[in-house]
């Protein structure tokens, strides 16, 4: 656009100058004859009052000469001397009413003209002037071939000053005194003037302009130049805001987007997503510290980057140094051990901190060709990316920890009663609920270990258990702690006969376990169970709970460590129609 501009303004320039000279070479052929002839008039008009005087003076007798038509010998002979001086090859003397009483001309004396500058002089009283070109034989045919052998006549004809002055006497006109002058060499001298002026002067004028054009026409190229340089300019700024602008909405959208997301498989989704148009040519992969802390997992990637199952912390600069780390940037520099590249490219490691802890690690690597300044100039959006995915990482584990301790209990990792009374009564909850047991589960005598081995060899016999029932638990089993020394396991999809024998086998592995604490080894630890099912003991969750409650007070009455059945329960009585204990075989009954 700006080209085409100083396109233009070049052919607008040269038109102007060929105009300006076009204007000159007509002015100079055509201008100088009118001017010479104005100026030749104008100075004829200031010569010709003196002219007459001059001639009325030569007269003996004056203007009284033109009153009489008289004229004397000597005035000829002076006449004549003025004729041959002033170049006037026709001159004649009238009186008032036209007649010639004296010329140079023969053939003009006596007489009368009545031709209209004659009359419009004697009429008007005003001097008349014009400008003639007349044959050369009729200027110089008088003078003989002389003039005309020297060469120096112009053969297309003559210019002639022709005027008529009137002449007066007391103030009235008497005569008119008519000339014919030839001014051809004048006239010629004044062309020459004003065509070497007009030159000149337009020489001056193209010069002038030309350079002016030239500075002009340079100027216009600077200031085109300029704003090339400035649409440039303002082109890369306008690009690099909408850039900006793009990157600041996808920062935004990003972090939204994070924070919604409710797991970190779903987090990682996003990142991968949005990485992709963030940085578009940069592939990366990101890595999450396990919960042992030991490694980190590798997590996700993007842009053709790909990451390993697992890394340890001491193989990555960025993660030994607790800050970002540019392998590009230093003179002396060491790759990381995660990194196996055999020319190994511009990359960055940028460590996820938050919460005053490094939550993982995303890597960076510049694609091939790509310059050190271009990928440089990618680290602060990837900073800036890096800053909110830690953040989102760390929100999403602090959110998985909440919800962790909210479900569970804290001493032996199983659930909560709030947990598992929620499961139970959305399970129950759904159409066609499947079938399910509770096996209600008591510690004997626990008591005794707080009273002989203290409250904390208590809470490892709770632990214990604890770790017996969660080995217990298929698929949508849930362990539970109730609280106090009282477990509940609810087993998912099984018939009555098949959940006690769940039971027994779990009450048997308790009363198997060896547990020490300090360096002792601490008592036999027996459990008391009642099994209930769903919905043959009750409808409700709670109703199901009070019946396998109930079971396992019966099995309390029954001698403890054994398993009863919700079924066997006798309503008002302690004693079970039948448990289930050690010898003589899993699945004995017993009538009390
Ligand atoms: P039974 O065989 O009849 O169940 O006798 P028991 O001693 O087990 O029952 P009891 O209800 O008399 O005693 C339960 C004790 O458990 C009382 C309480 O101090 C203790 N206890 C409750 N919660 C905890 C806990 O978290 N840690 C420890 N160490 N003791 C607890
Ligand atoms: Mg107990
Ligand atoms: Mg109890």
């Amino acid at each position: 656009m700006a080209a085409r501009r100083v396109k233009l303004a070049n052919l607008r320039w040269a038109a102007l100058i060929l105009a300006l000279l076009a204007g000159l070479a007509l002015a100079w052929r055509y201008a100088p004859e009118p001017v010479a002839r104005e100026l030749f008039r104008q100075s004829a008009a200031v010569r010709a009052p003196i002219f007459g005087a001059r001639i009325v003076a030569t007269l003996d007798r004056g203007a009284q000469s033109f009153k009489t038509g008289e004229i004397s010998s000597d005035d000829i002979g002076r006449l004549l001397a003025i004729v041959s001086t002033e170049d006037i090859y026709r001159m004649t003397l009238r009186d008032n009413r036209g007649r010639a009483f004296w010329s140079n001309r023969q053939s003009d004396f006596g007489a009368t003209s009545a031709a209209a500058p004659l009359v419009e002089v004697m009429h008007t009283g005003e001097p008349y002037f014009e400008h003639l070109h007349a044959p050369v034989s009729e200027v110089l045919g008088w003078e003989g071939p002389a003039a005309a052998e020297t060469g120096s006549v112009d053969h297309a004809g003559r210019d002639v000053n022709h005027q008529v002055l009137p002449v007066t006497l007391n103030g009235e006109l008497v005569g008119t005194i008519e000339t014919y002058q030839d001014v051809t060499a004048v006239n010629n001298a004044w062309l020459s003037t004003i065509r070497w002026t007009v030159g000149v002067v337009g020489a001056l004028i193209s010069a002038l302009g030309s350079a002016a054009a030239l500075r002009l026409r340079k100027a216009g190229l600077a200031r085109a130049a300029d704003s090339l340089a400035l649409s440039k300019a303002e082109n890369e700024f306008l690009s690099e805001q909408l850039r900006m602008g793009r990157e600041v909405r996808l920062l935004g959208d990003l972090n939204e987007w994070l924070q919604s997301s409710k797991s970190l498989d779903e987090l990682f989704y996003m990142v991968t997503r949005f990485m992709s148009h963030l940085l578009p040519d940069i592939s990366g992969s990101i890595y999450v510290y396990s919960n042992s802390r030991d490694v980190l997992d590798g997590a996700c990637s993007w842009n053709g980057g790909v990451h390993k199952a697992h890394i340890h912390p001491e193989d990555c600069w960025g993660l030994r140094r607790g800050r970002t780390y540019a392998f590009a940037d230093s003179e002396v520099k060491f790759l990381c051990g995660h990194v196996h590249d055999e020319h190994p490219k511009n990359y960055i490691c940028i460590p996820f901190l938050a919460h005053g802890e490094t939550v993982g690690m995303m890597h960076l690597a510049a694609p091939d060709g790509m310059s050190g300044d271009d990928f440089t100039a990618r680290r602060k959006l990837a900073q800036m990316c890096a800053e909110q995915i830690s953040l989102a990482i760390a929100n999403v584990r602090m959110r998985d920890e909440l919800h962790y301790q909210a479900i569970r209990d804290s001493l032996t990792g199983l659930y909560n009663r709030r947990h598992m009374m929620d499961t139970l009564r959305r399970r129950i909850e759904t159409r066609k609920a499947a079938p399910f047991s509770i096996i209600s589960i008591d510690v004997d005598h626990f008591k005794n270990f707080n009273d002989n081995h203290g409250h904390d060899a208590g809470d490892v016999v709770l632990r214990a258990v604890g770790e017996v029932l969660a080995a217990a638990c298929n698929g949508n089993d849930i362990a539970c702690r109730m609280g106090g020394e009282e477990l509940m396991l609810m087993l998912s999809d099984i018939d009555h006969a098949t959940a006690l024998a769940r039971a027994d086998a779990l009450r048997q592995a308790v009363s198997d376990l060896t547990v020490r604490y300090g360096d002792k080894t601490l008592p036999q630890i027996t459990v008391s169970v009642g099994v209930a099912d769903y919905p043959g003991h009750g409808a409700l969750p709670q109703d199901v709970i009070r019946a396998a409650d109930e079971a396992l007070y019966a099995a309390k009455a029954a001698g403890r460590n054994c398993v009863v059945s919700a079924s066997d329960v006798v309503p008002g009585s302690l004693m079970p129609l039948a448990r289930i204990e050690d010898d003589p075989g899993p699945m004995t009954l017993a009538a009390e």
